[in-house]
This record gives C-alpha cells, sequence and structure tokens, in this order.
C-alpha cells in the first residue's frame, strides 16, 4: 500500500466506526460479523473498542469463498441448510446489550455464474435466520453500524481499467475522503454533518406531509406517507439513549411509505448489486402499493425473484432523500455497493419498513404496524433512482403540493 499515511489513515477509520458508529460505552460488548479480507480494518476496531473499555469484542468471520465453493460443489437440494445457531448468538449478544457491527465487503458479482435458483434459496434461509436480527435493528435496541471496508475483489469492479493493487489503493483513497477520514479531526468533522443532517430531518417530519411526488425522466411516482412517520438520518438513538450512526458514510434522510400508497413507475438511475448479481437499468411499476410490473435490461429474473422473496417483498419500505451534489454522487464513481451508491442518490428500498420510522412504532406487533401502513418482510433492498433532474413535490394535508427538491437538490434552506 502507497497511499501516505494508511496504517494512521486505518486506525482513524477505525476510531471513527468505535466512536461515532458504535459510540461504544465502557463495560458495554461489542459483537462483529465481518468478512475475512477486513481483518487489518477488523483488529483496529477491536483495538479501539477495548480502549473505550469494552469488556469482549467478538468477531464473527465470514468467508465469501467459501460461500462461492457451496454453490460451486454442494447438493443441489442442500440450500436451505443454514447453522442458524450462528445468527442466535447474534440476537442473544444485541438482546443482553452489546452493541453490533457489521464489516461487509462484497464482490459484486461473486456469485454471478452461479445456478440462479440455489443462490435464491441460499438467501432466503439466511434471511429467514437473520430475521430476529433485523427486527432488533428496527427498534434500534442497542447502537448498531454498518461499514464496507475496500476489498481487492470489489476495487477491481469498480475500477476495471486499473491494476489490482492500485485499483485497491484508489478505493481506499476515495473511501477515506467520503468518510472525512482525511480530515484533521474526522470524529468532530462527523458530530457536525450528523447535526446538519438533523436539522433538515425536524423540519420534513414536521411538514407532515401525506405524501411525496417524484417525477424524473422514467419516473413518475407517487409514495403515500402514513400519519405519524418520522423522518430519520445522521444519528440515531439506541433504547438506552446512545446516540449512533447506523451507516458510515451517510448522507441520506428517509421515512417510511404508507406501504399501500405507492402508485405510478420508477425507473432506477444506477446499477444494483444484489448478493451477487447485477441488476441494471430496471423499472417497477406500481399499484396500490405493489410491483404489478417490472423490467430489467440485465438481472431482471434475479429482480423478480427479489420482489416476489414473499409477498411483503413487492411492497415499499423506505423512501430517501439525497441531494445530487452529496460528496459520493460528485465522486462520480458508481462503487456498485448500497452503502456508497445509496448516499450519493435518492432511493427507495422495497420490503421491511423500519418501525423507528413511526411515532410509537418499536413498540407495535408486526400485525398493529402493517395496519398503520409498516411493511415487513423478509429482505429490505434499497435501489436507487436520484440524478439531477429528479423534482421532489411534498402533499400537504389539503391536497397542495411544494417543491422539496428541484433538479436533484433541496428546495429549501436549512
Ligand atoms: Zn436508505
Ligand atoms: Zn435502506
Amino acid at each position: 500500500m502507497t497511499i501516505t499515511n494508511f496504517e494512521e489513515k486505518l486506525k482513524k477509520y477505525a476510531e471513527l466506526v468505535v466512536k461515532v458508529g458504535l459510540n461504544v460505552q465502557p463495560g458495554q460488548k461489542l459483537i462483529v460479523r465481518a468478512v475475512t479480507n477486513t481483518a487489518p480494518l477488523v483488529r483496529e476496531i477491536t483495538a479501539a473498542a477495548y480502549q473505550l473499555g469494552s469488556p469482549l469484542v467478538t468477531i464473527l468471520w465470514v468467508d465469501e469463498q467459501v460461500n462461492k465453493i457451496r454453490h460451486k460443489y454442494a447438493p443441489r437440494d442442500s440450500f436451505g441448510e443454514y447453522s442458524g445457531w450462528m445468527l442466535d448468538g447474534i440476537t442473544q449478544e444485541i438482546r443482553e446489550g452489546a452493541a453490533f457491527l457489521q464489516v461487509a465487503g462484497p464482490d459484486p458479482e461473486l456469485l454471478k455464474d452461479m445456478d440462479p435458483e440455489a443462490v435464491s434459496a441460499s438467501r432466503s434461509a439466511f434471511a429467514k435466520y437473520r430475521k430476529p436480527i433485523g427486527e432488533l435493528q428496527g427498534q434500534n435496541a442497542v447502537q448498531w453500524t454498518v461499514v464496507c471496508p475496500p476489498t481487492p475483489d470489489w476495487a477491481k469492479h469498480v475500477f476495471p481499467e486499473t491494476d489490482g493493487d492500485a485499483a485497491l489503493e484508489l478505493l481506499w483513497e476515495k473511501v477515506f475522503t467520503l468518510c472525512r477520514v482525511d480530515q484533521d479531526n474526522p470524529v468532530a468533522v462527523w458530530r457536525k454533518h450528523i447535526a446538519d443532517l438533523g436539522k433538515r430531518r425536524k423540519m420534513l417530519t414536521e411538514k407532515a406531509y401525506t405524501g411525496l411526488h417524484l417525477r424524473a425522466p422514467g419516473t413518475d411516482l407517487k409514495v403515500g406517507l402514513p400519519a405519524g412517520h418520522i423522518w430519520a438520518g445522521g444519528g440515531a438513538k439506541s433504547s438506552k439513549d446512545y446516540d449512533f450512526v447506523a451507516n458510515i458514510p451517510t448522507e441520506e434522510v428517509f421515512t417510511l411509505p404508507h406501504k399501500d400508497q405507492t402508485e405510478g413507475t420508477v425507473a432506477s438511475t444506477k446499477p444494483l448489486s444484489y448478493y451477487g448479481s447485477m441488476i441494471e437499468n430496471f423499472s417497477l411499476t406500481f399499484s396500490k402499493g405493489k410491483v404489478v410490473e417490472l423490467s430489467a435490461e440485465k438481472g431482471e429474473d434475479v429482480l423478480r425473484k427479489m420482489v416476489e422473496t414473499d409477498d411483503p417483498a413487492g411492497f415499499l419500505g423506505e423512501v430517501a432523500l439525497v441531494p445530487h451534489l452529496s460528496p459520493i454522487s460528485q465522486s462520480n464513481i458508481v462503487f456498485l455497493n448500497s452503502l456508497y451508491d445509496e448516499n450519493a442518490s435518492c432511493h427507495l428500498a422495497v420490503g421491511s419498513a423500519y418501525k423507528f420510522n413511526l411515532e410509537g412504532g418499536p413498540a407495535m406487533s408486526n400485525e398493529e404496524f402493517a395496519e398503520v401502513g409498516g411493511n415487513t418482510s423478509l429482505i429490505h433492498v434499497d435501489f436507487m433512482f436520484g440524478s439531477g433532474e429528479l423534482d421532489v413535490d411534498g402533499i400537504l394535508a389539503d391536497g397542495t403540493t411544494e417543491p422539496v427538491m428541484r433538479a436533484g437538490e433541496w428546495a429549501f434552506d436549512l
């Protein structure tokens, strides 16, 4: 690695994850699920957590190549198998109060040549066993964070023209910049950024729009918003009132759509990598909240399987606004990774909504949540529709509208 002060930057990145992302408290355990090729960062994170007084940091390692080997050689009827106890272990740690970190480092096309039926079966088995973890995250039961540090397999897809080592370095440089790690005091810079996002989401919550109208080339979509919806973004609070930041980097403010009130068509503006398969140039048409038509230039089968994972997978669970000139968008890189791409662009998610996006939501059962418009599914998949040509209107209670975004930028100041 020829990046100047790489070790030092890696340490700052780790500190940012532990102090701002997770805000690990003295005496609080940390449970981490991480891919093996991110080990150098995970070791720095572990060091930072112990230095803050965590009594135990437990890492569950996942090797993506082992997953690929399974898809190559395992018996064709075996892909519903999953060792659920591994995820049960995470659930138990979270219930006992541990902070939870996911360190992903996906190869966007890891499983592209594998049997799609098997990929879909293994994905469903994983989603089924992961469900309790997703529910605890939806309630912000503890501080939780997702990060995606660069890996060689990922870097070569982002910079296909550049050779391996150079591609990895280039991606690290970008990630350090976008995570503001190359600035003097990243922790302080982040606290200010989070406060700004906080003002924006407060303003939108107070507007109490009944819906949003999204318009761009290929997109004309009305998304209903349930009464009592809350815009989130930037920082969140755990059930014990600790501040945390679920995604680093983050540029979005988001809320939950009313699951039955989406009408019209939305066109994607960035490719979507879904469990190792690419879906590109796609559009979804909704009626009474549900996807009734879809098409994609690439990966249409994967897209169809995705929205048919279970019945609620065909309904929306999130609408998020990100100005087109966000730092990630300005980098002009397609990261093929939702954690970065979703923060470059307005996006929607099919599948589960977050209960914290609704007043009183975290205390509701899934049935109560559904009654007021909240979706619960085995999946939550973000896809990007934002661009410099997007206009967003807010629909007020009396049916009149006002501009929220024009040509991809905020239409009102803070
Ligand atoms: Zn989002
Ligand atoms: Zn999302």
